[in-house]
């Protein structure tokens, strides 16, 4: 194998702290992969500025807008307070500079969407309130675990049906400014169900001609019950540890981990690993262990993507943290057990499905042999459905559209390869695409490769897999 890319992937987070080009384009060069953008802090003159300057950086880079959903925050405090266990606290719908006996809050509909005995959780789930009772706009609580509050930090509602849904009107002004800009996914916030991403497409739909791939976050209670539906209705999902180990009990996020990432390969849709995988990359330069651990597990989970968050955006700095997460995906791939495609197999017998499945097959055969797996794709479909049986070899994507190629960055193994003419019958596939991947120094001539396309080069019809040797196609 002459390429060595991580086959699982690194979406790098954007901020104060990454967003110049030197620093971007650096992080390209320790393995970013795909370049976040949360809109819950960025306003969209800074958002399409550091959106404009990746672009300017490498414009193969896929660009992720995050939108915020309904993400409930307590409002302004004088200064940071610590409440007491035991003590009584008032949240209100009303606007005020809060203190330590209460706080006003963003979602104006709390007093009509929590009971008395709901938890209220706030600043990542450190301190937690039991409501007591609801009294007009004020809803009265005991705190049940002391600690610090400040300005505009996070509230979850464990567990509760909110009234409000993605997408909430800042959502829709974020997917305005997607529908101009053209990021190549979105990720949402706080979905519920499958009509949280309907609601989202069809909106993108109607701004414009948007084909961003939707990702949904999966960081809610219901959004865990509701899985399997999202998961049809989506490009991808998040696995954004952050909310979803406050909405569940903490020790169910590993099991989740595992169980949502092997549900999403079984579809061939990509799932990310996301918040404090080198959380303290974001203060130090080192990582501690179990940081490193959680990164590896991570990629023996198969993930086909993990993710920084406050480590790229804010942290110290941010290139040690794509280069550490490099360092620990390089060492740990070449320990990947093959898979049991039986396992992972669908339920729907779909001909591309037998397909990646050939393939995995062919290349397991003969590894030592097989240089890679070549696909000519125009939508991606094809490259999706050889991926998720992970074969130990990389996938390179050949394909004309630009925007096909990055969004083919996110898949587990996939390395997207331009070929800049549309190739029409199976024979002229084979060559021009493994000439192409040769010119780019990619596979040797003296080995040989598995190729799938669809015979007729046309979307979502793949049907034929080949052994090819190099040198009788490149000479
Ligand atoms: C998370 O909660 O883990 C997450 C990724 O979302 P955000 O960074 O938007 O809080």
């Amino acid at each position: 194998m002459i390429f060595d890319k991580t086959r699982t992937k690194i979406v790098c987070t954007i901020g104060p702290a990454s967003r110049s080009k030197k620093t971007l384009a650096k992080m390209v060069e320790a393995g970013m992969d795909v370049a976040r953008i949360n809109l819950s802090h960025e306003d969209h003159p800074s958002a399409k500025k550091t959106f404009k300057t990746i672009r300017s950086v490498d414009d193969s880079i896929p660009i992720m807008f995050d939108i915020q959903g309904p993400k409930i925050r307590i409002g302004e405090l004088r200064t940071p307070v610590e409440l007491e266990s035991g003590q009584e606290f008032t949240i209100s719908i009303e606007d005020f500079i809060g203190d330590e006996k209460r706080v006003s809050i963003s979602h104006k509909e709390l007093p009509n969407d929590v009971q008395p005995g709901d938890m209220i959780a706030i600043n990542d789930g450190i301190v937690r309130l039991q409501v007591k009772y609801i009294q007009g706009d004020e809803v009265v609580t005991e705190v049940i675990h002391g600690g610090v509050i400040s300005t505009r930090k996070g509230v979850n509602i464990p567990g509760i049906e909110l009234s409000c849904r993605v997408p909430t009107e800042q959502d829709c002004r974020d997917l305005d400014l997607a529908a101009k800009l053209e990021p190549d996914f979105v990720a949402l916030s706080f979905v519920i169900d499958h009509r949280d991403v309907i609601n989202v497409r069809n909106i993108l739909k109607s701004n414009g001609p948007s084909d961003a791939g939707l990702i949904s976050k999966i960081e809610h209670k219901l959004a865990v019950e509701n899985y399997h539906a999202i998961l049809e209705h989506s490009d991808g999902v998040m696995i954004a540890r952050g909310d979803l180990g406050i909405e569940v009990p903490i020790e169910d996020v590993p099991i989740l981990q595992r169980d949502l990432i092997r549900e999403a390969n079984t579809w061939a849709k990509p799932a990310i690993v996301a918040t404090h995988m080198l959380e303290s990359m974001t203060h130090e330069r080192v990582p501690t262990r179990a940081e490193v651990s959680d990164v590896a597990n991570a990629v023996f989970d198969w993930a086909d993507a993990v993710m920084l968050s406050g480590e790229t955006a804010v942290g110290v700095d941010p290139v040690a943290a794509v280069e550490m997460m490099n360092r620990i995906i390089k060492r740990v791939e070449p320990r990947l057990p093959l898979v049991n495609p039986a396992e992972i197999t669908s339920p729907k017998r779909m001909i591309v499905e037998i397909i990646g499945n050939l393939v995995y097959n062919a290349v397991s055969l003969i590894p030592d042999q097989v240089d890679g797996v070549i696909t000519a794709t125009r939508s991606g479909f094809t490259a999706r459905w050889v991926s998720k049986f992970r074969p130990p070899v990389h996938i390179y994507a050949v394909t004309l559209d630009p925007r096909v190629m990055r969004r083919l960055r996110l898949l587990w193994g996939v390395h997207p390869v331009h070929y800049g003419k549309h190739i029409e019958y199976v024979d002229d596939q084979v060559r021009e695409s493994v000439r192409a991947v040769y010119a780019q120094g990619l596979i040797s001539k003296d080995k040989d490769i598995v190729f799938t396309s669809g015979t007729r080069n046309i979307e979502g019809k793949t049907n034929i897999v080949g052994v090819f040797h190099v040198r009788d196609l490149v000479e």
